[in-house]
């Protein structure tokens, strides 16, 4: 690994784990953060993201974009970013493996639909469900629930999270909720992983969108990120058309946007001059896009949001797996006793926290098969 800047996270001044394990490094001779990536790659949620929807339903073609594929195209950005601005790769890649671990299955349908049931119930936050996954639903250790990440990984899981929600768990949370509270940064790593997350899905989107047949190349022509690159490319390669010419344009778009990124953030590293983490979460975000370049992002994600996300065949395949989702909720609500021990362990409390629980971790296709075995059984 190429040296780390001072301002970075570092292995040797983690806030550590909850749970107090052996002195680090490992006998394996694995950092902190090395162990956190491990051990989110090697958890059952991490393997059900491959059959959870990223934007197109899992069985609607295999060559669209899972969670999963997601995942590690957010890690590959987020590290490629990570190496230029000398951040610790390690970390972002823990961040970027683990930061959907709590996505609902059938995508952001099936989460508004589990938010909805949830709604007297402090509702359903997805990026709060990953860290619920990683410190509580996983069982993998003797002694403790959870994966026991660095507080450094989890803080970059958790993101954001709705002020109720912090009041509502700050004894679990501890200085999770601290910083939100005292308004400071995460760490530069955790700013990274987020916004690789919003590279990986915009153009990997416009790629899923074009393939379906639900977004025109053409049509793209109205944004300005799209349509420079495409100027550029179609320069050097005047006769290109197709799937060649989308792939030469979004790779052209994923390399000026990192290209922005790191300059930009480099820049304000060097107005701003962290001289240790700790000077990073004092000082406001400094991975950052240029003025300009935000501008194109949030053209082009609008764009996204008006002809894909809201393309009526996408509205329609996803408001019937949403009602699956309304279904199987007030299944398990009334069968309590048929969700699996595991979860009936945690938030004895609140039975709709657990239901959500079990329902938030089903890949698509055990939603849907749950949905119609149940559906059969009650309806006469
Ligand atoms: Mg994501």
């Amino acid at each position: 690994m190429i040296d780390l800047a001072v301002y970075s996270a570092r292995p040797d001044n983690s806030e550590g784990r909850v749970h107090p394990e052996p002195q680090e490094p490992s006998k394996s001779g694995r950092n902190p953060f090395q162990r956190d990536r491990d051990r989110v790659l090697h958890c059952a949620a991490f393997r059900r993201l491959e059959y959870k929807t990223q934007v197109f339903l899992n069985h609607e073609g295999d060559d669209f974009r899972t969670r999963l594929t997601h995942s590690l195209e957010v890690a590959q950005i987020g590290r490629a970013i990570a190496r230029r601005l000398h951040l610790n790769e390690d970390l972002v890649e823990a961040i970027a493996l683990a930061h959907d671990l709590g996505h609902t299955p059938f995508g952001h349908a099936g989460q508004d639909a589990l938010n909805q049931c949830m709604h007297h119930f402090n509702g359903f936050e997805h990026n709060l469900q990953s860290l619920w996954v990683v410190d509580e639903l996983e069982e993998r250790y003797p002694t403790f629930n959870g994966l026991n990440l660095s507080y450094e990984t989890r803080e970059g899981i958790l993101k954001h999270i709705s002020r109720k929600n912090i009041d509502l768990h700050r004894p679990w949370l501890g200085g999770l909720a601290q910083r939100f509270d005292d308004h400071l940064q995460p760490s530069l790593e955790a700013q990274l992983a987020n916004i690789a997350d919003e590279v990986a899905y915009s153009n990997h989107d416009i790629d899923d969108g074009i393939r379906s047949g639900l977004l025109e190349m053409d049509a793209l022509n109205e944004t300005e990120l799209w349509n420079s690159r495409r100027t550029f490319v179609l320069e050097m390669y005047p006769y290109l058309e197709g799937r060649r010419l989308r792939h030469e344009v979004i790779r052209h778009m994923i390399h000026v946007l990192i290209d922005d990124l790191v300059n930009h953030s480099q820049s304000l590293i060097a107005q701003h001059t962290p001289k240790s983490i700790d000077d990073v979460r004092h000082l406001p975000a400094l991975i950052s896009f240029s003025d300009n370049m935000k501008k194109q992002v949030v053209e082009l994600k609008s764009f996204l949001f008006k002809n894909l996300y809201r393309h009526p065949r996408v509205l329609s395949v996803t408001q019937e797996a949403a009602a699956q989702i309304e279904f199987l909720f007030a299944y398990f609500i009334s069968h309590p006793t048929e969700i699996p021990g595991h979860f009936r362990t945690v938030d004895q409390n609140c039975p709709e926290r657990r239901t959500a629980h079990y329902i938030a971790g089903m890949t698509d296709r055990f939603a849907r098969s749950e949905f119609l075995r149940l559906h059969a059984k009650t309806t006469p």
